[in-house]
């Protein structure tokens, strides 16, 4: 079913539960009509290749390429070229794999030859056989690194290397203030009917996205209502660190915190059904709230919950021309 066949969808993501969402949403919109725009803070350099996570995380799942279950990287994947490189004395830490490979030499080869990442991203896309546009959210280097008590780590470093051990003290996007937004971008969140804020990570994935330079005033200014996904069920995240995150930083692990961080964007939040009582209790009158199964555990999860965010954006439409 093609949800509202004219609208056009904005969805803000990260990788897995960006990519999981929008395996729903993809779906319900008519081809073209949606366009995402990603998280690239966590990009990074390994073996002098270019690494954009979320973008590969988002390109594999609607192609059908993904390994969902490990939550990145491609289905029968295997590891050899990373052992001889462990072989030749690399640090292999960063896992990729032979076929992700591929991806990774041929988008440091065109980002050599002078190719932007936005249109690398959107090459790789229609290779893929993917009509949803997917734009990274600037195509210059912003790099999100984490402050800890034993220092400042890169992402990846943090994440992967220390696996989210070390407590954060907190976080900045090196390069935000002087990155513009891809080419695009603006104009998508200003001709959008719906924006959609994915259930990632608030403060490595929408963070580094909002952070960008106009992109957070271009959503207050726009005519679409915006929608949050909760990347939270009962307190905790479904995967990742998002939650432990919320404590570090002191904001309240539930919709209430979620939606404290982007009080100046909501229009409304979709919460599991388990959080709608707290979210009732917590969230500002003029957020409407929702509830559904959050779980996007298959494709036809993913695809309920797209339609049911897709149902709270379009009753909060504002009629056309109208300005709050
Ligand atoms: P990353 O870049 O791979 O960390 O991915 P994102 O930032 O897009 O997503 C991470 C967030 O996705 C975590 O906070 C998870 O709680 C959330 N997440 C993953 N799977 C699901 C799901 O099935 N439902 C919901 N609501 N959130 C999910
Ligand atoms: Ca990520």
């Amino acid at each position: 079913m093609i949800h509202r066949p004219l609208s056009r969808i904005v969805v803000l993501a990260g990788g897995v539960g960006g990519s999981r969402f929008v395996r729903g949403v993809a779906p319900l919109a008519a081809p073209g009509r949606t366009t995402v725009i990603i998280n690239t803070g966590d990009d990074d350099q390994f073996h002098g290749l270019q690494v954009s996570p979320d973008a590969d995380t988002i390109l594999y799942v609607l192609a059908g390429l993904a390994d969902t279950r490990r939550g990145w990287g491609r289905r029968g994947e295997s590891f050899r070229t990373l052992g001889a490189l462990r072989t030749l004395g690399n640090q292999t830490w960063f896992q990729l794999g032979d076929l992700d490979l591929a991806t990774h030499i041929d988008r440091t080869a065109r980002r050599l030859a002078g190719e932007p990442l936005s249109a690398i991203i959107a090459t790789h896309a229609r290779a893929l056989g993917i009509s949803t546009r997917l734009l990274p959210m600037t195509d210059a280097p912003v790099r999100t690194r984490i402050r800890t008590a034993r220092g400042e780590l890169a992402f990846q470093e943090w994440l992967v290397r220390e696996r989210a051990r070390p407590k954060v003290l907190s976080i900045r996007y090196v390069g935000c203030r002087k990155a513009d937004p891809a080419p695009g971008v603006l104009d998508a969140i200003a001709a959008a009917d719906v924006i959609l804020l994915a259930p990632s990570n608030p403060f490595v994935s929408l963070g580094p996205i909002l952070a960008v330079r106009g992109v957070r005033r271009a959503l207050r200014a726009a005519r679409a209502p915006i929608v949050a996904i909760s990347p939270l069920i009962g307190g905790r995240s479904v995967r990742g660190p998002a939650d432990r995150m919320m404590r570090a930083l002191g904001v309240p692990c539930g919709p209430a915190g979620l939606a404290a961080l982007f009080s100046d964007l909501l229009d409304g939040i979709v919460v599991d059904d388990c959080d709608l009582a707290s979210a009732r209790r917590g969230l500002p009158a003029n957020v409407a709230i929702t509830a559904t199964n959050l779980l996007m555990t298959s494709p036809a999860r993913s695809r309920e919950v797209a339609d049911v965010a897709l149902q709270l954006a379009h009753s909060l439409a504002r009629p056309e021309g109208e300005r709050p």
